[in-house]
């Protein structure tokens, strides 16, 4: 196994944050591929990972409009847990939060993986049976979680106000292998392993059109020229409406901004990550020490990647009463991404009715802590046609109504 010392690391992942690195210099297209995954954000590239690793497809481009991680990937909170209320939900975030803890060393480079604890704080007798369900479900499918008391949290977390001006903290869900992980490095590791499998990841290349013949993908219409594939993997998250309508069908989904913000960096005084739902916030603090703080979507639908003002003054509002220390803080940093909403909240990884085109989106406010997990899937849905980690977040549960209801899993944006 090769091995890079933190100076080639840390010169390498400039050179790929800029798009012209060694190993990551975007090749010209080939004129044929086996499969073509559109997307280089976590999951366009970890579905590619997965269909070399555990597939033997190496014959694959992973094609980019921007820069690697340049869209949600690059821009989320970074917070894994596995939480999730419905079987299927659990099965796939588990997965991918198991591995998350061996990320690092599966794709040797360094993703920080950190499972310092995630809490969900309770501040109303509904949420406190809403998360006293799901800790029942979670230990019947097999994820650690716990519903803790008041005095525990205080004792996680000295700086929080429990007495809170409007919500007391009456309990809280607490995932102690939840955490966070280095949200570039990942969508980094894996774009330098499937490089390494002989892979073209493709910087700077849009796709402006589908091809398609007797209802059955032919190939791509690219800014650098047609590309050909067996297979095509549409993962854009927020432009999935774009590129669904290139290939002649409709999706169930909405894009919305999605906003963060980061403090000026402090000593270390938070040590695990704390979501507070009812009055809609969450944060953690970053290892150069800066507090990051996520808030709410928009309500309306757009693709800006920025964030607008009503939000910033919530969210920063309701860290304030809960966390009163950072009331003097500074914002350093202010972004905000196009994430991609589905009515339940769940996930879509599908086959479409275009022959061999397979989609993967819905992420929605949560897919940073997927990512892993929905590579794996989605790379054995694309090779086999099915995978039992798939099976219920197929585009038919939209006709048939058979929903996978994550509001309250996914209810603060994270
Ligand atoms: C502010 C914010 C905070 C978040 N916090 C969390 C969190 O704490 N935890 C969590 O689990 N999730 C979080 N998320 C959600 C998470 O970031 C996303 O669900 C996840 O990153 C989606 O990854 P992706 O690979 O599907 O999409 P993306 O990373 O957006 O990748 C899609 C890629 O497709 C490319 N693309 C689009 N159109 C084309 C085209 N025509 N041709 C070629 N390429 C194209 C885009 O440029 C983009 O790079 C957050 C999101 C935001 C915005």
């Amino acid at each position: 196994m090769k091995r890079y010392s933190v100076f080639a690391v840390a010169r390498e992942a400039l050179r790929y944050h800029q798009g012209w690195g060694r190993a990551w210099r975007s090749p010209e297209p080939k004129k044929k591929y086996e499969a073509i995954i559109i997307g280089a954000g976590g999951h366009g590239l970890a579905t590619a990972y997965y269909l070399g690793k555990n597939h033997g497809l190496k014959n694959v481009a992973i094609l980019e409009k921007g820069w690697l991680g340049g869209g949600n990937t690059g821009r989320n909170t970074t917070i894994i847990r596995s939480n999730y209320l419905q079987d299927a939900s659990a099965a796939i975030y588990e997965k991918a939060r198991s591995l998350y803890e061996t990320m690092s060393q599966d794709l040797n480079y360094n993703v920080m993986f950190s499972p310092r604890g995630v809490m969900m704080l309770a501040q109303t007798q509904h949420e406190i049976r809403g998360y006293k369900r799901t800790a029942h479900a979670n230990a019947l499918q097999g994820v650690s979680t716990e519903f803790i008391t008041p005095d525990r949290v205080k004792s996680l977390v000295p700086i929080i106000n429990i007495d809170g001006p409007r919500y007391p903290v009456l309990g809280a869900l607490w995932q102690p292998r939840g955490g966070t992980a280095r949200h570039d490095a990942v969508a980094w590791g894996y774009a330098r392993a499937c490089s390494e499998m002989g892979m073209d990841v493709i910087q700077q290349c849009e796709v402006t059109g589908i091809h398609r013949k007797n209802g059955q993908v032919q190939g791509v219409e690219t800014s650098r020229g047609s590309i050909e594939c067996e297979k095509l993997g549409i993962v854009v998250a927020g432009h999935t409406g774009v590129l669904a309508d290139m290939a002649g069908f409709r999706m169930p989904i909405e894009s919305v901004a999605l906003q963060a913000l980061v403090s000026e960096p402090i000593k270390p005084c938070m040590d695990v990550v704390v979501m507070a739902n009812t009055v809609h916030g969450y944060m953690s603090q970053s290892d150069k020490g800066e507090m990051v703080i996520g808030g709410g979507a928009d309500g309306f639908n757009n693709y800006t990647q920025r964030g607008s003002f009503h939000h910033v003054e919530e969210t920063v509002r309701a860290l304030i009463e809960t966390f009163p220390i950072i009331s003097r803080l500074k914002m350093l940093r202010w972004w905000g991404g196009i994430v991609d909403m589905t009515g339940d909240r769940s996930p879509i990884l599908s086959t479409t009715p275009v022959k061999n085109i397979f989609i993967n989106c819905g992420w929605g406010t949560g897919g940073f802590k997927a990512i892993p997990g929905s590579g794996w899937a989605m790379a054995e849905l694309m090779a086999k046609g099915h995978s039992s980690l798939t099976e219920e977040f197929g585009l038919n549960r939209f006709k048939e109504g058979k929903f996978i209801d994550e509001s309250v899993a996914a209810g603060v944006a994270h």
